[in-house]
């Protein structure tokens, strides 16, 4: 691990503890040259299949896209951030645990909607009608309703 400041390559240790459910190390190190500490955050590599979109290409999942898509459906809700972060690990955690090499791009999508809706209704509904392209406002109004009811089904 190079020094970021100073480009040395010797640089130590000098903390490690596992985050993130333990998927991951955090830690600090410091320069043996300048003396400038700084954080690394390591995770083990295991690959993330790849997304098909609907007009039959492939691409590597874009973990900040859907950062981008989740903060935007969480504005100006009491969502902490570690909560977005820990709901991002999850989700790439459930496309890991698929054991798949390629994903559709329908049950990526579906997937983080059953994560939103445990971190936060008015996200999920947010990002529902943005994924679903809802047509009209009856039936974002029939989305809220189910919603309500508790009756939404995760393979419907
Ligand atoms: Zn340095």
């Amino acid at each position: 691990m190079h020094c970021p400041f100073c480009s040395h390559s010797e640089t130590k240790v000098i903390d490690s503890r596992l985050v993130a459910d333990g998927d991951q190390v955090r830690r600090r190190r410091e320069c043996q040259e300048c003396g400038e500490r700084f954080t690394t955050f390591e995770s083990a590599e295991l690959l993330l299949p790849r997304v098909i979109k609907s007009n039959g290409s492939r691409q590597p999942f874009d973990e900040a896209k859907l950062r981008s898509g989740i903060l935007r459906a969480i504005e100006k809700r009491p969502v902490s951030l570690e909560r977005v972060e820990l709901t991002i690990n999850r989700i790439k955690h459930r496309l890991r645990a698929t054991g798949e090499p390629e994903v559709n791009t329908l049950s990526v999508g579906e997937l983080v909607m059953d994560e939103l809706r445990d971190l936060d209704d008015v996200a999920y509904v947010r990002f529902a009608s943005v994924y679903r392209s809802f047509q009209d406002i009856n039936e974002f109004r029939e989305e809220i309703e189910r919603l309500d009811a508790g009756k939404i089904k995760r393979d419907e």
